[in-house]
């Protein structure tokens, strides 16, 4: 039968599985002498055992604590159940995994009438005795007898009132007697200490399964299978007088990151009051002025805990009588300046190495470093909720439309700009706005791409919000109306909506960041590509690290005003000769535009898919845009009408786009072509080096490739006549439906890259609509359908499966392709990480999770050679 108790100098750090987190320190702090209350810790396995019997303790588990037990009070001086000489014990859980404040504690075990007596005979300090009894009690019948403390709190407010007392201090060792006769009315509690004890232990293992732990664990993804482990270790008392107290302190600043011990202290009080925030505790420096000696051995224990645990602490202790007690260690929780600045501070002090300062960090907390964030410390009361589709914290007017944006915006007032959905009609005001909210859309709907590849905060799929264009307002299912021209802030790394000006902090890189970003790229073996297309995001992407672009979508370069009339044009064009009018016209927007990136990423590849516009993102909408653009066209508005009806899909998304336009309108990839390769061939007389790589998307067989090859060809060949250049192209395909992944070894002799695109794969995988899931994805998480959203973090399953495939066999086909990603997933660290276990040569994400990206892919290669 396996041992079920330990003592703390028998364990260790490594044994959190068996001993808890709690458990493991304790013993490993008593192993480096540190002045640890001595105890014994009763392992996990054996709840697992409380549970399977039915919940009774193991037939042997008594005897063999009531050993260890004899050692404790060997080791402490004093007996636990001997009125003269007593020995009090904690009782507290402690999980393998840290779950704070979620399970129970029983304090001050041990305690009954004749041992309260005998120790208040003992230490002369009978109001301390008593506050302790009643403490004990009143915790007591919480936690195993499951009485409401709210009943004794009530009584001692009574009390109090009845006496002219106010404060705890008022109280007299007379007044807590007279509460622990109330206390006993209400409550009655074994005098025994050993059925104490005994009955204490099994509320810790009961307490595994109290709601709100298991609401932590589902939060948490902690698995209900661990168990917790109880650790029984002698008490001491911080509220035994003016020369006690109990303090929490970091070894480092935890929001900033300063290496510089901070930490509070209350004088005379327990542990619990410091946590209750009842008393405000003071700098933890007050204890150089009154105790000095203390202080001193504070800080060398912080310091050796920290050395020892090469990483920040978060330490409780406690000062009975002038002495010093340790009572926790565990790495301390930080922001995520912080967790950069000490794990880069870390290297440089030799503690730690790159790798594991790299794998110290969360690749999401390097944003912060990127986009002004809500400051954490700020009271916000939240009125709506929606996905957190572009991360950053925005405040502004609100506005409810792009035209209405850019005219409020003019004398730099900010404004947020509330949509049901956007549009590429909506950019202008989209470019203009501090934050976009919308009612509908999911993380890859039309809102969500656009402000992500911008930076802009954005929220999509807001359902709690009802929004009437006409009246100017948005109703929250609770009811708030907000109206055009109040003042409201969006969390966009949350997802939640507030009312008012909430502060915020700044955007700042540091040195710090652009050293660990050198290290990920030291220790990453993806290469890193951004999607982008204006000159702009491009410029943006290589001062972020890009290492070119992955995806150019060149639609997005005719959403501009002059030009998305040009396109509109091309898409209602009634015959050959008016699409070429207005074809000539988008190719020297087009050719202007290439010109610029390949400038830009002179040196660096630039993946240029051709046209692939959701017609639907196009097309008017209502009669007002139908007469606008038929101003614009010079047409008669009936024929926008008919034109616009006949063109109008039942299911955009799975309706003309992508090659299917190329196989049908081959001028319009012929121009597209002349426009990438003339801009190319201009790009290298002027002295850059372009590297255009042309990706035909949304393809479902190799015919298509062929016949779109063909096209492209004769463009480069027409193009390049009498030019002395000659232009290192490629051509690829994106993988964006099942069928090309199925049917990859197919396409495989007819392309030299193939580029992921997990949006359209993973909305043609599940069949979730991408504009549409908004709607009912966060239900799905809600009610846990999905673990999580498919279009954030790459469904490994499905997607994943299929993409697994189609790298297998087309390399069994043919070799040299380079395969990336360039979905939303491209920037997505999980996502990120099952890229590198496949092997692609790189993920291209929105420019501003490039430096994301680079330290999920170190993670990625680190974890999977195991340096850290
Ligand atoms: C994709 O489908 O993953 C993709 C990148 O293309 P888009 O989002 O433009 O459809
Ligand atoms: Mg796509």
């Amino acid at each position: 039968m396996a041992k079920r108790v330990y003592l703390f100098n028998e364990g260790s750090k490594d044994d959190r599985d068996l001993l808890g987190g709690k458990g493991a320190n304790l013993c490993e702090m008593t192993n480096l002498g540190l002045p640890v209350p001595y105890g014994f810790v009763i392992t996990t396995p054996t709840c697992h055992e409380f549970f399977e019997a039915g919940n009774k303790l193991p037939t042997l588990l008594e005897q063999e604590y009531r050993v260890a037990l004899d050692l404790v009070e060997k080791r402490m001086g004093a007996r636990f159940g001997d009125p003269d000489n007593p020995l009090l014990f904690s009782v507290r859980s402690g999980a393998p995994v840290s779950m704070p404040g979620m399970m129970n504690t029983v304090l001050n075990l041990g305690l009954n009438d004749e041992i309260a007596a005998g120790l208040a005979r003992k230490t002369n300090n009978p109001r301390f005795v008593y506050d302790s009894y009643r403490r004990f009690i009143q915790m007591f019948a919480d936690v195993v007898l499951g009485v409401d403390g709210k009943l004794f709190e009530h009584e001692i407010e009574q009390y109090k009132q009845q006496n002219g007392k106010v404060l705890d201090v008022d109280m007299t060792a007379e007044d807590w007697q007279a509460i622990i006769d109330i206390f006993k009315r209400i409550s009655s509690f074994p005098q025994n200490p050993f059925k104490q004890l005994r009955k204490a232990v099994e509320a810790v293992f009961l307490s595994w399964h109290t709601p709100r732990a298991n609401v932590y664990r589902e939060m948490n993804n902690i698995s209900e299978s661990l168990g917790t482990a109880v650790n029984v270790q002698a008490m001491v008392f911080g509220n035994y007088g003016d020369d006690s107290g109990s303090g929490v302190a970091f070894t480092r600043n935890p929001s900033t990151g300063e290496h510089q011990f901070f930490g509070e202290f209350l004088f005379n009080a327990a542990g619990e009051d410091v946590v209750a925030g009842i008393r405000t505790p003071e700098p933890v420096e007050a204890l150089r002025a009154r105790l000095p000696e203390v202080y001193d051995e504070l800080l060398q224990t912080q310091a050796l805990l920290e050395k020892h645990y090469r990483d920040m602490q978060d330490i409780e202790f406690t000062v009975q009588e002038g002495k010093f007690y340790m009572l926790q260690t565990r790495s301390g929780k930080r922001t995520g300046r912080a967790s950069i600045k000490i794990a880069v501070d870390m290297v440089n002090e030799g503690m730690i190495t790159e790798q594991e300062a790299l794998m110290r960090v969360s690749p999401d907390h390097v944003e912060a470093f990127l986009h002004p964030m809500i400051d954490p410390t700020a009271k916000t009361s939240i009125v709506a909720s929606g996905l957190p589709a572009s991360p950053g914290g925005a405040t502004g007017q609100v506005v409810f439309s792009a035209d209405e944006a850019v005219e409020v915006a003019v004398d730099g007032t900010m404004v947020v700009l509330v949509r049901r959905e956007t549009t590429p009609e909506d950019i202008h005001g989209m470019k203009v706005a501090e934050g976009i909210l919308t009612e509908l859309g999911g993380m890859t709907s039309h809102a969500a791409v656009v402000a992500r590849g911008m930076g802009v905060c954005a929220i999509t799929g807001c359902g709690d919000l009802t929004i009437d264009y006409t009246a100017g307002t948005a109703t929250t299912a609770s009811g708030i109306i907000i109206n055009r021209g109040d003042v409201i802030t969006l969390d966009g790394t949350a997802g939640e909506v507030m009312l008012g000006d909430i502060p915020k902090i700044e955007a700042s890189t540091s040195d710090d960041f652009q050293v660990l970003l050198s290290w990920a790229d030291k220790h990453r073996k993806l290469k890193v590509r951004a999607n982008a297309e204006t000159p702009e995001d491009a410029a943006k992407a290589l001062e972020l690290g890009a290492e070119g672009i992955g995806l150019c979508r060149t639609e997005h370069m005719f959403f501009e005003s002059q030009r998305i009339t040009a396109m509109r044009g091309m898409i209602l064009a009634e015959s050959k000769s008016e699409r070429q009018q207005y074809i000539d016209k988008l190719q020297q927007f087009q050719h202007q535009d290439m010109l610029e990136l390949f400038k830009i990423m002179s040196g660096l590849p630039v993946t240029v898919r051709l046209l692939d516009p959701p017609l639907h993102e196009f097309l008017p909408h209502d009669s007002t845009e139908i007469e606008a653009i038929a101003g614009q066209l010079g047409k008669p508005v009936k024929t926008i009408k008919d034109m616009t009806e006949h063109l109008s899909e039942v299911n955009p998304m799975l309706g003309f786009r992508g090659c299917r336009l190329s196989v049908v309108y081959p001028e319009i990839t012929e121009m597209q072509v002349r426009a990438i390769i003339g801009a190319a061939i201009e790009a290298t007389e002027l002295g850059f080096k372009p590297l255009p790589e042309i990706m035909i998307p949304l393809v479902v067989n190799v015919r298509e490739i062929r016949l779109v090859n063909e096209i492209i060809h004769r463009a480069i060949i027409d193009v390049s006549q009498e030019k002395t250049v000659s232009i290192p192209y490629k051509v690829g395909t994106m993988m964006e439906t099942p069928r090309a992944c199925l049917g990859s070894d197919r396409l495989a002799p007819a392309v030299e890259f193939m580029s992921f695109g997990t949006n359209d794969l993973t909305q043609m995988t599940y069949g979730f609509s991408r504009d549409d899931a908004g709607k009912f994805i966060p239900e799905y998480l809600t009610k846990k359908v999905i673990e999580s959203d498919p279009f954030v973090s790459l469904d490994q399953r499905a997607v994943g499966r299929l993409m697994e495939m189609a790298v297998r066999e087309s390399k069994a086909r043919k070799g040299g392709i380079k395969y990336g990603i360039c979905g939303e997933h491209g920037g997505d660290p999980r996502s990120i990480r099952f890229c590198h276990e496949l092997g692609l040569d790189y993920v291209s994400c929105s420019p501003f999770r490039v430096p994301v990206a680079r330290i999920a892919a170190a993670q990625a290669n680190v974890a999977s050679k195991g340096e850290a």
